[in-house]
């Protein structure tokens, strides 16, 4: 999804922490998680389109990927999985936007795809998809052609269920909204944490305010507060401010290439209609200072 498709898709509705420079090595931050726990890893944008795609390896190095980002991150992810060794236990796809599903049809429909265990997700019908954010409708049939073709079982999560890899615990809560038809897909996005007993991180998706705040007046509000939360939608017009609140996070996440984070359109910071910089001074008011920003790379959390 370019630029302009990204607008486009707005006006549809639409550490600190044990963290460094993965590949530089450059340490960002004062560590706090001492003891053994799963690693995680941000990575970059591998083109100028904002993208989302997280890799984690428990203790016994199995690994859980996180959406992927689009066709263009497609490589990079596909060696960083291979240096990995090879094998996803379990891929978590958040929600079916291109921007997060690309990269993984992308890899199932080639022969060296790496081996996958399964993906989870929370997916719309496609019909729903083509009556409430028809232009997603393509890119969507795309990922499930290349899922069922590739053969990997596709499991659909419900809210509150758990799973353990490994002993890292992740719990759904919050999944598809198919009565918030605003924002339409962003608002299905899964929301889950990823967490064992030294870290916890919430993954929110793209989820919109509207979701969010279904999110914060049920039974799952009280799961939100975590150690890192993954800035929803890209760090901007996502949930409102008071489910940042809710989470009081130590480290901020941002898939979130340069242009977005300074809410640049070509003209300089702040020329642009995205609402970063409002969501960045929402989080220096929650005292915030720990933020990796994937416009600076590869980013991995111990
Ligand atoms: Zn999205």
């Amino acid at each position: 999804m370019n630029r302009r498709t990204f607008l486009r898709n707005l006006a549809i509705g639409t550490a600190a922490l044990g963290m460094h420079r993965g590949a530089l090595g450059a340490v960002a931050g004062e560590a706090i998680a001492h003891r053994p726990s799963f690693t995680l890893w941000q990575l970059p944008e591998q083109t100028p389109t904002q993208m989302m795609s997280y890799v984690i390896r428990t203790m016994n190095d199995s690994l859980i990927v996180i959406d992927g980002g689009n066709l263009g991150d497609a490589p990079y992810l596909r060696e960083f999985i291979q240096k990995q060794g090879g094998a996803v236990h379990t891929w978590i796809v958040s929600h079916p936007h291109s921007d997060h599903t690309d990269a993984l049809a992308t890899l199932l429909s080639e022969p060296e795809c790496p081996a996958i265990g399964r993906i989870v997700a929370s997916l719309p019908e496609p019909a729903w998809i083509e009556e409430h954010e028809q232009p997603a409708l393509e890119p969507f049939q795309r990922f499930l052609k290349a899922v069922e073709e590739a053969g990997v079982p596709l499991h659909e999560v419900e809210l509150g269920e758990t799973m353990d890899v490994e002993g890292v615990r992740i719990e759904v809560i919050a999944v598809k909204n198919l009565e918030i038809h605003a924002n339409a897909i962003n608002n299905s996005s899964m929301a889950f944490r990823v967490e064992d007993d030294v870290k916890s991180v919430l993954f929110l998706g793209d989820l919109g305010f509207q979701g969010g705040d279904k999110l914060l007046a049920g039974p799952y509000a009280s799961r939100l507060k975590a150690d890192y939360v993954q800035m929803a939608h890209h760090g901007q017009n996502g949930v409102s401010e008071a489910v940042y609140q809710a989470i009081v996070p130590k480290c901020c996440l941002w898939p979130t290439p340069a242009w977005l984070w300074e809410n640049d359109n070509g003209g300089g910071k702040g020329s642009g209609p995205w609402r970063t910089l409002e969501v960045r001074d929402w989080m220096a008011r929650l005292g915030v200072t720990n933020h990796l920003v994937s416009k600076d790379g590869l980013f991995v959390i111990h």
